[in-house]
């Protein structure tokens, strides 16, 4: 594949990712956003202030990974585009990432609440409990240090009243995750409306990291 069919993939695949995130009801209007690692040098990420049921392919923005800069683009990048820099400079195995203002993700992000692991699936996907990143002002760099440091190995992480992120190796992968964090997070506080949370056996949490450095092994 060349250059501009590379780029065209990647500007479909972040097109349709960000529309069905908005689809799944993790954001409204141009809330959030999505991005995809491009080899070894760039990335393609939404614009900022587009709605995504008019989101289209040719408003995705392509930006050097290594300066920052937009090298083709019709909108502005998202103005989170710090955050995922930094990301993707921290984490060479990540390829792609989906930030949302789910509502039950962003009532724990509220009260600055980890999730922990209360159902099996949990450890497998997010190698532990889902903690919270430190407040900081969105579009600073501030954001991305504050994920990276809590993020370390993980899939996941709430961002102090804001919203959460979640990485993959695949757009399908991370917008997989933030319908499945949405969906725990849910049964987590209506849960906690009732009673209180059973944690999971230490051996399920165990056996479930494993499960989980399994599969990001390689
Ligand atoms: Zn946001």
């Amino acid at each position: 594949m060349d250059r501009n069919d590379s780029w065209n993939e990647a500007r479909r695949d972040v097109c349709l990712h960000a529309k069905k995130m908005h689809e799944a009801g993790l954001v409204v209007g141009s809330a959030g956003n999505v991005s995809r690692r491009i080899g070894a040098d760039h990335l393609a990420i939404t614009p900022t202030s587009v709605a995504y049921n008019i989101l289209h392919e040719d408003a995705v923005s392509i930006v050097d990974l290594h300066t920052g800069e937009t090298v083709e683009a019709s909108h502005a990048p998202s103005y989170e585009l710090p955050m995922h820099l930094a990301v993707y400079r921290s984490r060479p195995d990540i390829h792609a990432i989906v930030h949302t203002h789910a509502p039950y993700v962003t009532t724990l992000s509220v009260l600055r609440r980890p999730l922990p692991p209360i159902i099996d699936e949990m450890m497998v996907y997010f190698g532990g409990p889902v903690e919270v990143a430190d407040y900081a002002l969105t579009g600073t760099d501030a954001v991305g240090t504050n994920v990276v440091r809590t993020l370390r190995d993980r899939t996941a992480v709430l961002l102090a009243n804001h919203g959460n992120v979640c990485v993959g190796r695949t757009l399908d992968e991370a917008l997989h995750l933030a319908i499945v964090m949405e969906s725990c997070a849910r049964v987590y506080i209506e849960a906690l409306r009732v009673g209180d949370p059973v944690p999971l056996p230490n051996d399920s949490v165990v056996a479930g990291r494993r499960l989980f450095e399994t599969r990001h092994r390689g």
